[in-house]
């Protein structure tokens, strides 16, 4: 797009008004403190990104205020989000204190919709050591820039005008690194080489917006993915180190974000190409063997689950862990601190297989295949299915689609009605009643009732 040396009618007239009047109230309250107020990140690259005439819709927006420097303004962001609550206040105030920033959050709001505003004070980050988390202080906006991930989202747009002095004046792109060259020439590029041995999780989000916006990771910032990946950066994701939990926590959203995406498989392709899976397990590999069975999982559970009630994404992560020796699952999954059922899934994997794979062959009529199924979870035999031989695998295919699904044809309320007392025996009728449709000697009501009048 034609880049105007003002971009607020820009911001103005591809916003949806109700945003652009409330940043401009933002903005004016910024002003009235002598503050500097931003919008950065998503935002600016996504309104250079796309089509001048086109809306622009942002379901997240980051504000950055530069308070000056002075002691007192390092909680800023937090006062001006204060000041906004009380205007809105249909909003959601959270505030995450350590890092001075504020987040407003409208929910189903019917004229703001689901908005989530953050406003954050301007900041410099320090790196005590390698991947740890940023320690925080109230710095000027171009420090604030620099602690981005990429170039494309270390944009700014200033929201307010400037004070005596300053360089730049309201509406201004504030582009320090070159971001606007790589987004027009479709370049992932890191701002200094030691990126990804700061924040290895950023390695993640590379390949996810390279994949997601159709961009390429520039040779150099290639490089140093490799090398901060060959220099064993991920041994700070492990939950021994001292700050991993909040790097595996982030590392499991930018998963789950990749995981999720319809563009998961190009992005999966690429990391591992990058050789990215060992921030997860240093053996783990994407063999031809594993990338079947992760679409054959994907259709299975297209299939299979068509609401998508299972978190899918979090099933294509379970076996790609499976594809670690038995030993190492569990220590992944807890390491990247997956939901509890998920933990005992790869935990039991191998135990389910000893349980079932020997028997199932075994099994000629359904109610038995269904009686050795029955007791399991439905996502564990899904995962098991997948990576069996064929002839398992179209067994427990059969009891995914079918079998489980099958319901005895009568009830206690008909059996009642037939003139049996409630008593445990009622269990007993309704298990031979589920074998006996299971194994097709029943197909309907009239059968079903002869068929227990002639047992019972
Ligand atoms: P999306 O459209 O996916 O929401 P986004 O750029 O808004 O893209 P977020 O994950 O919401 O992505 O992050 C907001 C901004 O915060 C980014 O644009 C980036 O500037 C910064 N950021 C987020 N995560 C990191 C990180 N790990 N390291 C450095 N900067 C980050």
């Amino acid at each position: 797009p034609a880049l105007t040396s003002c971009l607020l009618p820009t911001l103005k007239s591809r916003l949806a008004q109700p945003i652009w009047q409330l940043l401009s109230c933002i903005a004016n309250e910024a002003q009235d403190r002598g503050w500097n107020l931003y919008i950065v990140g998503g935002g600016v690259r996504d309104l250079l990104l796309t089509e001048d005439d086109k809306p622009l819709l942002l379901q997240d927006i980051d504000l950055v205020v530069d308070g000056f420097h002075r002691a007192a303004d390092d909680r800023s962001g937090v006062t001006l989000a204060n000041t906004i609550r009380e205007k809105y206040p249909q909003s959601r105030l959270s505030i995450h204190g350590e890092f001075q920033t504020a987040a407003l959050l409208w929910h189903k709001d019917p004229i703001l919709d689901n908005l989530w505003l953050d406003i954050a004070t301007a900041r410099t980050e320090f790196y005590p050591y390698p991947a740890a988390n940023p320690e925080v202080e109230a710095s000027s906006i171009r420090q604030d820039l620099y602690r981005r991930d990429f170039t494309i989202n270390a944009l700014a747009v200033r929201l307010t005008p400037p004070r005596k002095q300053e360089f730049s004046r309201k509406g201004d792109l504030l582009d320090f690194f070159g971001g606007l060259i790589d987004l027009k020439a479709r370049k992932i590029r890191v701002l200094h080489a030691n990126s990804f041995i700061e924040d290895p999780t950023r390695i993640y989000r590379a390949v996810r917006f390279a994949v997601r916006l159709h961009f390429t990771i520039e040779p150099q910032t290639e490089e140093y993915i490799k090398y901060a990946i060959d220099s064993g950066v991920y041994e700070r994701l492990r939950l021994s180190d001292r700050q991993a939990p909040a790097l595996t926590t982030r590392l499991r959203a930018e998963l789950k974000y990749i995981l999720q995406a319809e563009y998961w498989k190009p992005a999966l392709k690429l990391l591992a190409d990058l050789g990215a899976l060992r921030c997860l397990h240093q053996d783990l590999q994407l063999t031809p063997q594993l990338w079947w069975e992760i679409r054959c999982i994907s259709r299975w559970l297209y299939y299979l689950d068509p609401e998508n009630q299972l978190q899918h994404w979090l099933i294509r992560l379970e076996i790609l862990i499976c594809s670690l020796p038995t030993s190492e699952r569990e220590i992944v999954a807890v390491n990247l601190q997956l939901p509890k059922d998920s933990i005992q899934r790869v935990r039991q994997l191998d135990q389910i297989a000893t349980e079932i794979i020997p028997q199932l062959p075994k099994k000629q009529l359904p109610s038995e295949i269904y009686q050795l199924l029955n007791s399991y979870k439905y996502v564990g035999l899904i995962l098991l299915g997948v990576r069996s031989s064929p002839e398992i695998r179209k067994i427990l295919w059969q009891y995914l689609t079918k079998l489980s699904q099958v319901k005895p044809i009568l009830n206690g309320n008909d059996l009642k009605e037939l003139g049996y007392k409630p008593s445990p025996l009622y269990k007993q009728m309704l298990n031979d009643l589920l074998a006996a449709t299971l194994d097709s000697k029943i197909t309907n009501q009239q059968e079903a009732e002869a068929f227990i009048k002639d047992k019972y």
